[in-house]
């Protein structure tokens, strides 16, 4: 079972929504955004239900946001 989490905006700390779901590379990309600022964060959600979520920044979320794009681009 999987419980639902909101993670709070790492700009302002207000609660944001789920914005989308992207399976990329074998691993669950959880993206999302806030209704009070227009931050997007991205989230990589372990399978491993004891791990805590990991916020993905840098050269990591560019490497991922990169394969995103190339999968959505694909035909
Ligand atoms: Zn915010």
């Amino acid at each position: 079972m999987f419980t639902e989490k909101r993670p709070r905006c790492t700009r302002c700390g207000a609660r944001t929504g789920l914005a989308r779901v992207s399976p990329v590379q074998s691993i669950e990309l959880r993206i999302y955004e806030c209704p009070s600022c227009g931050q997007t964060d991205c989230y990589e959600v372990s399978p491993v239900p004891d791990r805590d979520w990991i916020l993905l920044t840098g050269e990591r979320l560019a490497r991922i946001i990169a394969a995103l794009k190339n999968k959505d681009g694909a035909p």
